[in-house]
């Protein structure tokens, strides 16, 4: 691509650039979200503006309340601003009809959420094709996709097992090789390392830093835990719905100091 150009001269590519997001995986422009009507109106998101380079590992962290899954959800077209815009690989959600959205969420989406949402009654295996099926695909073409992502998140033994004979990190496993399953470009995680032990967590971790590196996705995530925060290429703070402050390639101690400051501040 050129360079800035002096003003006047040839600006259209740069104007597309900067409007298609080219490099962004997602984008949102002044959001806003309000929860519920009237007296009991929530104000859970209060004109937030990010960018998120395509490849990027991005932690978002606040205190209980702060917003952060309601703007994950509005990410993933989950729900709905208020006001204000998100695009997702250059184009914007708001334009987009339901069926649109569905499509959008399934094929360039991945979720993992805290409570790792596995269907009790299916296998390991079952629940990590569960997308595939959704979409009315056959399964046989994905077989080699599965034993490959089973494989990567060290599965593949345990394949058969129901969620309930599983442990709490396998579980979340099998939860993050169902949202990588059909490749998603964005992995969106909420809190995917709440439910389990700090080195079970740290192994959820380095798999979706792995997949995310392997096959160049953008994972958002969200997380009240420092250390898996530290882990990610950037961090940023949120506080009564609001962007308050951002720190890229955080030490552990670095983001315990922030927030420390944030909470003695707000
Ligand atoms: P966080 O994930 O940071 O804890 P949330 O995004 O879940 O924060 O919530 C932000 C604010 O919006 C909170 O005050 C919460 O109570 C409120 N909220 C979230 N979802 C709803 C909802 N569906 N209806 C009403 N209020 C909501
Ligand atoms: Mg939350």
């Amino acid at each position: 691509m050129s360079p800035l150009s002096p003003a006047g001269h040839c600006p259209v590519d740069i104007l597309v650039i900067v409007e298609n997001g080219k490099d962004a995986a997602v984008e949102t422009v002044d959001l806003r979200k309000v929860h519920g009507e009237g007296s009991t109106a929530v104000r859970a998101l209060d004109g937030v503006s990010l960018s998120f380079p395509a490849g990027e590992f991005a932690a978002i962290m606040g205190q209980s309340g702060s917003g952060k899954s309601t703007l994950l959800h509005i990410l993933g077209a989950l729900d709905q601003p208020s006001s204000g815009k998100v695009s997702v690989g250059g184009t914007e959600l708001s334009g987009l009809s339901d069926k649109k959205l569905t499509l959008l969420r399934r094929e360039k989406m991945g979720f993992v959420f805290q409570f790792f949402n596995l269907i009790p009654t299916l296998s390991a295996e079952e629940n990590v094709l569960l997308p595939a099926l959704i979409s009315g695909e056959k399964v046989g073409k994905h077989a080699e996709r599965l034993a490959e992502i089973l494989d990567l998140v060290g599965l593949s033994e345990r394949r058969t097992h129901r969620p309930d004979e599983l442990s709490g990190g396998e579980q979340q496993r099998v939860a993050i090789a169902r949202a990588l399953i059909r490749n998603p470009d964005i992995v969106l995680a909420d809190e995917p390392t709440g439910n389990l032990d700090s080195k079970t967590g740290a192994g959820v971790l380095e798999l979706l830093r792995e997949s995310a590196a392997r096959y160049g996705q953008t994972i958002i995530m969200v997380t009240h835990d420092p250390r898996a925060a530290a882990t990610a290429d950037r961090v940023i703070f949120l506080a009564d719905g609001r962007v308050v402050d951002e720190t890229h390639a955080p030490e552990h101690d670095e983001i315990l100091e922030r927030i420390k400051t944030l909470e003695s501040t707000g």
